[in-house]
């Protein structure tokens, strides 16, 4: 399976973004510098969550 190799902002751990994946597409244009791996993803949106209903 092809995939893209990116470095997360957050652990700074390369990760993998396989094609197909909803990253894939931001990846491949690279629209961002800043990309994050799914583990931080999750940590950050439930932060977020936690912090909304502070
Ligand atoms: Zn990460």
């Amino acid at each position: 399976m092809f995939h893209y190799e990116a470095v997360c902002y957050h652990c700074k751990k390369v990760f993998k973004v396989y094609e197909g994946s909803p990253k894939y597409k931001i990846v491949k244009e690279k629209k961002t510098k800043m990309f994050c791996c799914e583990d931080c993803d999750h940590k950050i949106r439930l932060a977020a969550i936690k912090n909304f209903f502070r």
